[in-house]
């Protein structure tokens, strides 16, 4: 069968991209390198566990309609449902001086601010009012109805100019950075400390780099649709994707890694696989990262020097240290599920092992872990440079690891007595099974200093999607990026 779009990559936004494809009529193959599907938001298995290798923080994935999660109109428009699990407070920040619980519901959030801070509650009110009214702007342009090139401008006057007006307003504040919103509307030292690491949780940078469409998105859709885990883990929602990529007669084969994107007189033609596999096509997506794709997918003669090389030099934000663990779960009875550990106030928080996200997903779906044990995923920045498989790595692991226990301790004190699994992962394990530049979480392009850039590439038929491209990192993030280049390229 002669297919119209190969995918180099089953993330999701390689998924999105493929399934509404071929939910549009195309012949469709996705090809994974890796032998399970969904790049970072891969779940795997170990002795009855199931793991998330990376994302555990959903919102606007159940069944609250309309929903303003690119993913979940993807989801709807390939008729694949997701049962999700409702969960308030969505987190614990555990800060040197004590723990503070977050809330989805913003008046909770800001009584909870003015315990610490009264004057800070308030401030902190401003500012979420100065987000909130961009992201009513915004929610009235849906993302399934973008596309990435120039035909955008004609749909949006079209059918959008009622929004587009009322976006007016907001125009300066679309392309601020959250930082220069803060410094606005607040002072107070603890709040603005806030704001910084829930842009550094979102972005992977703080309030000065993130941008404010994004947290201003973040802010309304956790109060409005709140915040839920997928029943089986973050697996479920690749499931879904790869189930609706297939219900639609697309492909995906895994173990089938890409090792070079075909290039014939400017024109992206097919691609050929590790076991020399040639396959064709005149469209080609691919969503490795701009690194990857640009130096190991692609020679160096196939695109114009100065578009490489700038392509190149984007900065990437660091690697992680992973920790996942099997414990035993008596006498854990209130543990909640998600966590973020602030060791040393007086550190950067974007410092590695400063800040350590905890997840323990099987407080919401206890099938996630056998019975009377919980599944732990703890993580931390590192540095991927000064990593090798040396005879000092194993004990380099050990003690890279130690700022995650430390933080796994101020959640559940005896967590190293409870242990019946576990798992330590470096930046090199991240780029393995990820198959991604230096294990990279992603672009680090902070707001003011340059844009994601769109689907397209200089080379005719070669298309990119996944997090280094608009609109950026995260889930949502990169089902839009799937969205806008399958609306771009089926001329939606
Ligand atoms: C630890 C961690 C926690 C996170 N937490 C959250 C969260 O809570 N909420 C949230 O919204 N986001 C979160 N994110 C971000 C989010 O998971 C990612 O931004 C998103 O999943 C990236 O998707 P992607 O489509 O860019 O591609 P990726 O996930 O990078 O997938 C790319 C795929 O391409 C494949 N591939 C690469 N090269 C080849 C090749 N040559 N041949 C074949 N296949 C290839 C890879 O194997 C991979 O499967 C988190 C990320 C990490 C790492």
């Amino acid at each position: 069968m002669s297919l119209d779009n190969i995918v180099i990559g089953s993330g999701i936004g390689g998924l999105t991209a493929a399934a509404l494809l071929s939910r549009y009529g195309k012949r469709v193959l996705v090809c994974e390198s890796h032998a399970i599907a969904g790049g970072a938001a891969h779940s795997f298995h170990r002795r009855g566990f199931e793991f998330d290798s990376g994302p555990s923080f959903y919102c606007g994935l159940g069944n609250q309609r309309p929903s303003l999660n690119p993913l979940r109109q993807v989801l709807d428009i390939l008729g694949e449902s997701l049962p999700t699990i409702p969960y308030d407070p969505l987190g614990h920040y555990h800060f040197p001086e004590g723990t503070f619980p977050v809330y989805s519901n913003l008046e909770r959030y800001r009584e909870a601010v003015a315990e610490i801070t009264p004057q800070g509650a308030k401030e902190l009110a401003q500012f979420e009012k100065r987000l909130l009214e961009l992201y009513a702007g915004l929610q009235n342009i849906p993302i399934l109805a973008l596309r990435s090139d120039w035909q955008v401008i004609p749909i949006l006057i079209g059918r959008y100019l009622p929004a587009l007006l009322k976006l007016l307003p907001q125009l300066g504040t679309i392309q601020s950075s959250v930082g220069e919103v803060m410094d606005k509307t607040v002072r107070d030292p603890w709040v603005r400390r806030l704001i910084d690491l829930e842009c550094f949780l979102l972005s992977g940078l703080k309030a000065r780099g993130t941008i404010a469409p994004e947290v201003a998105f973040m802010l309304g859709e956790r109060s409005r649709a709140g915040v839920e885990y997928p029943v089986g883990g973050s697996g479920a929602i690749v499931n879904a994707l790869v189930q609706g990529l297939e219900c639609w007669g697309g492909k995906l084969r895994l173990n089938a890694h890409v090792e070079q994107i075909l290039v014939a007189g400017g024109q992206a033609v097919g691609v050929r696989l590790r076991q020399g596999e040639v396959i064709e096509a005149p469209i080609i997506i691919s969503n490795a990262t701009i690194w990857d794709t640009y130096t190991k997918l692609l020679r160096a003669e196939d695109l114009p020097a100065s578009y490489r090389q700038q392509s190149l030099a984007t900065p990437a934000v660091d690697s992680f240290m992973h920790l996942h663990l099997g414990i035993r779960a008596e006498g854990l009875e209130e543990l909640t599920g998600h966590h973020v550990v602030v060791h040393d106030a007086h550190q950067d928080i974007t410092a590695p092992g400063n800040t350590c996200m905890i997840s323990i997903p099987s407080v919401w779906d206890a099938h996630l872990a056998p019975l009377g044990h919980h599944v732990v995923h703890a993580y931390t920045l590192e540095p991927y440079h000064g990593w090798q498989r040396d005879e000092g790595y194993q004990e380099k692991k050990k003690l890279r690891s130690q700022s995650l226990f430390q933080a796994l301790e101020r959640v559940i004190p005896d967590i190293r007595e409870r242990i019946v699994l576990e798992l330590i992962g470096t930046p090199l394990t991240h780029s393995h099974y990820l198959r991604r530049y230096q294990g990279t979480y992603g672009p680090a392009i902070a707001a003011g200093k340059g844009t994601f850039p769109n689907c397209q590439t200089p080379i005719r038929g070669l298309y990119r999607v996944g997090d280094s491209t608009m609109p950026g990192i995260g889930v949502p993030a990169v089902a839009a990026s799937g969205i806008l280049c399958a609306n771009t390229l089926s001329g939606r």
